[in-house]
Formats: C-alpha cells, sequence, structure tokens
C-alpha cells in the first residue's frame, strides 16, 4: 500500500493553521478555517457539529469541540480521527517560517505551535486527500478538540454521543509518527487551605495559629516519610509537587491563612489515589500539630480534583494493530510508549474509546525553541491517510 499526498499542499495547509493566533479557550478561528476547508472538499453544512465543551469549563471558551461525521464511500467500521486546536500561550502570534527541513517560528520570543496544529494539518490532510483522489473510506469522524493544554477540558467534556461510535480512534499529537502511545499517567491536583488564627505578632503571638507552621509540619512529613517529589513504594511509583504556596500580608500578624497548590501523579490510579491520601493525613496532623495558648486549632480544606485518570490501551487493540499495519507498510520501524504527561486519549479511554496517539513532526514543544520537522510531518500526513482509508 503507498499513501501518496500532495507534499506542497500539504506544508501550506499546516504554515497557514501555524500562523493562526488560538491559545486554550481562544480557538473559534482554527475552527471556522478547519470547517472552511473541509467545506471546500465539498463536506456537507449537516456534517459539522460543535459541542458545548466550552460551557462545561471552568476556563469558559469562545467555543467547543468541532465534530465531521463523514458518511463515507465504503462498508466499516467508523474511524475516529483527531487533534487539539490550542496552543500553549507562547505560541500565540507565531508568523511560521521554512528553514530547510525544519518549520520553525520567525521570532526569537514565540514558540511554533506545531503543538498542536500540525496534529491538525495531519487529520486535516489525511481527509482531503482521500477525498481528492477519490479514495474510498469507511464512515469517518474528525474530532478537533479545544482546551487540551490546559487540563484536556474538551476532551473530558465532549459530546460523545455525537461521534457517531467510532471503533477505531486515532490522535495526533506528538514527535515521531511511527511512535504509538498507548497509555499514560493520571494526575490529581490539589488545593490545601489552613485558615489559622491571626493575633498580634508583638503583643499577643501565644493566642493566635500560624497557618504556615501547620503547612510546615505537613509538607515536612511528607518530605520525610518518601510522598513528596518522586515516590517509590516497593514496585509502586508516581510523582507529587507542591508547587504553589500563598499566604499572610504582613509581618506583624500572625499568619492567618495560606493555600497550597499541588499535584499527584501515577500511571496506577490507586495508587495515585493512596499518595493523595497521605497529603490528606499530612495536612490533619500538622493541623492538629499546633494549638493557640487558649487551646485552638487551624482549621484544614483540603480538595482534590481528578485531571485524569491512568490509561493503558491494550497492544492488540485494533487501533494499534491497523497503526501497526500503516506504519509498516510505509516502512516506517514502529514502536509503542507510555507518556509522562496526559493526553486527550486519557479522557477518550475513560469515555470508552481506546484511542492510540501518533506523532506528527513536534520538537522541543512549548519553548521558543519550537520546530517541527517537515519529513516527520509528512510522514504523519501518510498515516493518516492510511488509517483514513486503507483496508484494515
Ligand atoms: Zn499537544
Amino acid at each position: 500500500m503507498v499513501f501518496r499526498i500532495h507534499t506542497q499542499n500539504a506544508i501550506q495547509r499546516l504554515m497557514k493553521l501555524l500562523s493562526i493566533p488560538g491559545g486554550s479557550g481562544h480557538e473559534l478561528a482554527v475552527s471556522e478555517h478547519l470547517r472552511e476547508a473541509l467545506k471546500g472538499a465539498g463536506i456537507p453544512d449537516s456534517a459539522f457539529t460543535i459541542d458545548n465543551a466550552n460551557k462545561l469549563s471552568p476556563a469558559g471558551g469562545e467555543t467547543g469541540n468541532l465534530i465531521v461525521r463523514l458518511k463515507g464511500t465504503k462498508k466499516g467500521p467508523r474511524r475516529m480521527l483527531m487533534a487539539h486546536m490550542d496552543t500553549v500561550p507562547i505560541a500565540v502570534g507565531c508568523q511560521p517560517v521554512i528553514d530547510g527541513e525544519w518549520i520553525r517560528p520567525q521570532s526569537s520570543t514565540t514558540a511554533l505551535g506545531g503543538d498542536n496544529r500540525g496534529g491538525c494539518a495531519v487529520v486535516l490532510t489525511a481527509v482531503l486527500e482521500a477525498i481528492e483522489q477519490g479514495l474510498s473510506y469507511p464512515p469517518l469522524t474528525l474530532l478537533f478538540t479545544v482546551q487540551e493544554e490546559i487540563g484536556l477540558r474538551g476532551a473530558k467534556s465532549v459530546n460523545v454521543s455525537k461521534l457517531g461510535n467510532p471503533e477505531l480512534c486515532f490522535n495526533w499529537d506528538g514527535r515521531v509518527p511511527a511512535t504509538l502511545i498507548l497509555g499514560a499517567v493520571g494526575a490529581s491536583n490539589l488545593t490545601i487551605r489552613i485558615d489559622g488564627i491571626a493575633s498580634h505578632a508583638g503583643v499577643h503571638p501565644e493566642l493566635g495559629v500560624n497557618a504556615l507552621c501547620a503547612a510546615s509540619l505537613a509538607v515536612t512529613d511528607l518530605q520525610q516519610n518518601g510522598w513528596h517529589g518522586l515516590v517509590v513504594k516497593g514496585k509502586r511509583r508516581g510523582t507529587s509537587n507542591i508547587g504553589v504556596v500563598r499566604g499572610g500580608d504582613a509581618t506583624n500578624v500572625v499568619m492567618p491563612e495560606v493555600v497550597l497548590h499541588a499535584e499527584c501523579r501515577s500511571h496506577d490510579s490507586a495508587f495515585r489515589e493512596k499518595i493523595v491520601s497521605e497529603f490528606r493525613k499530612a495536612f490533619v496532623r500538622g493541623v492538629k500539630g499546633i494549638k493557640s495558648a487558649d487551646g485552638k486549632s487551624a482549621k484544614l480544606t483540603f480538595e482534590e480534583e481528578v485531571r485524569y485518570e491512568a490509561f493503558r490501551i491494550d497492544a492488540e487493540a485494533e487501533c494499534v494493530k491497523a497503526a501497526k499495519t500503516i506504519a509498516e507498510s510505509l516502512g516506517l520501524p514502529c514502536e509503542t510508549r507510555i507518556s509522562d504527561g496526559g493526553l486527550d486519549a486519557n479522557w477518550l479511554f475513560q469515555h470508552g474509546l481506546p484511542t492510540v496517539t501518533l506523532g506528527c513532526g513536534q520538537h522541543q514543544i512549548h519553548t521558543v525553541s519550537e520546530r517541527l520537522n517537515i519529513a516527520e510531518y509528512l510522514s504523519a500526513c501518510q498515516m493518516g491517510l492510511g488509517l483514513a482509508t486503507a483496508a484494515l
């Protein structure tokens, strides 16, 4: 099987997508561009849906996920091709330029946004090439998600009933075209608030309860018992980090409140919850550990938000076998990996849709050194065309 694509068209399509500003929550222009490009190939208005994922997101946002359903020109299980539309803020305003084998940002102050306009361009190219070349394809769903970079909000709240029950799902968001990501870590965010007791720091410090001191007992406890940073207990592994601390506003007041923001991750969901529970216990002890002269103690408020659950797709799953078959037919060396960052695929898995994630040439993402490798991107487009059209 050979999946040929028009390389200049594929590169131009990518350059255009890279030049559209669209941070998380500001994906409307990207979404409209994709819709126009697909309509230009004859896809009818009735094929397009925008769900209300933005309304379900705490971040709000201009638009929801863009879902496109194509009937297909041959029978077969429905396949879904997806990518997220948003970029990290540092990529907003990028002017892409071609530089030999690479696409890079013109200015040294922006990232490129190849994460993830590269993925959007692969999905778009796959479908436009299938249509232009008159290749037959089974029913297809295209899913362009919003707000991936701020905690997979679009994928979390996608309207699954609009996806048409796809049986094989492919997500483009990564580097090497034939490196298949079959699983990813899960993560929880913690918001920990300690309300201490204010008092005059010079006149009656003993009547106050310093919120930071209570927090410090807890943090020391976690660090000394191996629950902070890299957490390894027997064969179980995870990570945790207290990344933000805010509290107090005057030296002459016993610090009345402190708020800490932390995260916990593990590929093992039960172990991640174990780390969270050790955090909770440590803070309960920390708060009990300090009392004012009249016997009062601070109050703890401990909140966990599961950002996404860990997942692992079976190496024998249909979508994995399909990606391997197409990679082999293109002569691309195929390997499988597990990711230590979250992916839209985490939530798709939770929604009952095992999704393999593939690369599209992204390098040094989220930095001003971000570049996109043109050869890898074009191979990803061929993979996309193969996965959209081939008999599997
Ligand atoms: Zn991404």
